[in-house]
């Protein structure tokens, strides 16, 4: 049966925030999310232990922006500390869509640059202020900053900064900040020196960890397909679940509600057996419904958000189809785990565009594997990209090259490398080269 499953309304989060969230396309929150929004909306500081991948920056962003509400003053109320430049910026452009239906003022300030503009920003007003533990306190002792107002600090990938050498510099902020404020400590992994911090720092913290599972269920067997785009992905999950005997019992994950109801109509269309589409938009009944019948076999495929995964216990799922790669990378191993219950073996295929490319090795990194690759069969229909899917491709693969290296210029410059390692075109190539042997065979 599905368990309750939490939506971001659950929250106290304003219209502004329900909005902009909306707009990122976040359906529901992560687990990080679900456990640390509703703590920091109460007061509470926090030991978040959690990697980069499971959501934790807007874990945090979404209740500073909801307890700060609005621009006030000109001194930062909400400071957030990071290691790197690049995480600086990572968290500020999390910020910038976040809060883009509020008045705050944010400001983000890193080392390797004239600290001058950055200075000239804060003295605008600045409601969070973002930054490198250097440049915060180098600005700070130029009496750029003032930190009475402050309500709220974040020290985010506290391991890393400690292995930087940043102890120093935050033992220094906690002696010129305001004693009552609320503490957030997030880190990836729990060294010792990282406790003591945490011991340092926060007061009666509440710990929460979201550790992903490193290895996803044993008896699964995984598989990864590079496949253009939307429509052939559409044509393979057709051709595969031809083989009514193989794929007996299948789930299709998919990232929205929109690909969900479309893949519905289209397997219902092609007379792919009874199916049936579960997602946030379905009542608890037809969910609880469409779940029973799946499970008595009546229904051969179940078309699923990941709002679905967690509550499905249904043991011989044939296949898990990942017709979206999963940017919450846990729910990759969730997902995953929905096959291979009850020491039944399973299969779990994976659909990779080139954008989802990049989520695939966050993926791989967690899950301590790689994903074998398998050719497209050798009569699958490759339809051309449309314009407006390669357009969307072409600027998630920017965003993703702009997240890694804050200095990348854009696509244009990076389109002749892209080519030639293609993924795509090997596996093209590769299926070329198995039909024309199999015609030769033939002839
Ligand atoms: P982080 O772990 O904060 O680096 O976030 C990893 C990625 O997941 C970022 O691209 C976020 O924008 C995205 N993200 C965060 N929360 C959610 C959510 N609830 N649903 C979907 N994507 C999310």
């Amino acid at each position: 049966m599905a368990t309750e499953e939490k939506t971001f309304s659950d929250f106290k989060l304003n219209k502004q925030l329900l909005n902009a969230i909306a707009d990122m396309g976040f359906t529901k929150p992560s687990p990080i999310q679900e456990k640390a929004i509703p703590r920091i909306l109460a007061g509470q500081d926090l030991f978040g232990i959690a990697q980069t991948g499971t959501g934790k920056t807007a874990a945090f962003v979404l209740p500073i922006l909801m307890k700060i509400k609005y621009a006030q003053g000109n001194d930062p109320r909400a400071l957030i500390l990071a290691p790197t430049r690049e995480l600086v910026i990572q968290i500020d452009r999390e910020i910038k869509e976040l809060a883009k239906y509020t008045d705050l003022r944010h400001v983000c300030v890193y080392g390797g640059i004239g600290p001058k503009t950055q200075i000239e920003e804060i003295q605008k007003g600045v409601d969070i202020l973002v930054g490198t533990p250097g440049r915060v306190m180098d600005i700070y002792l130029k009496g750029e900053l003032v930190f009475k107002q402050l309500k709220v600090m974040v020290l985010d990938e506290a391991d890393r900064m400690m292995d930087m050498g940043f102890m120093p510099q935050i033992r220094k902020f906690l002696e010129v900040i305001p004693r009552k404020r609320q503490n957030l400590l997030f880190s990836a992994t729990l060294p010792d020196k990282v406790v003591t911090l945490s011991e340092e720092f926060l007061e009666f913290p509440e710990r929460i960890e979201v550790t992903p599972q490193a290895t996803p269920a044993k008896l699964v067997e995984q598989k990864l397909y590079y496949i253009p785009n939307f429509l052939t992905k559409i044509n393979l999950l057709g051709e595969l679940l031809a083989d009514e005997e193989t794929f007996s019992r299948v789930i299709i994950f998919t990232k929205s509600k929109e690909h969900a109801n479309n893949i519905f109509k289209f397997l219902s269309r092609k007379g792919k057996g009874e199916t049936r589409v579960l997602h946030a938009n379905k009542g608890q009944n037809s969910r609880i419904n469409a779940i029973d019948s799946f499970k008595d076999g009546e229904v051969r495929t179940l078309v699923a958000t990941d709002v679905a995964s967690r509550g499905i216990d249904v043991s011989s799922v044939s296949h898990v189809i990942n017709f979206d790669v999963p940017v919450i990378y846990e729910d990759y191993v969730h997902r995953i785990g929905r096959t291979g219950r009850a020491n039944n073996t399973g299969t779990a295929l994976t659909f990779c565009n080139p954008a989802e490319k990049y989520h695939i090795g966050k993926i791989q990194k967690i899950i301590r594997m790689q994903i074998p690759v398998e050719d497209l069969p050798a009569n699958l229909e490759i339809l051309p990209t449309t314009k407006e899917e390669r357009q969307k491709i072409n600027k998630e693969i920017d965003h993703q090259k702009r997240r890694e290296n804050p200095g990348f210029k854009g696509a244009f410059h990076e389109k002749k490398e892209r080519k030639k390692d293609s993924p795509y075109l090997k596996a093209l190539n590769k299926k070329k080269k198995s039909g024309n042997r199999k015609n030769k065979r033939r002839r």
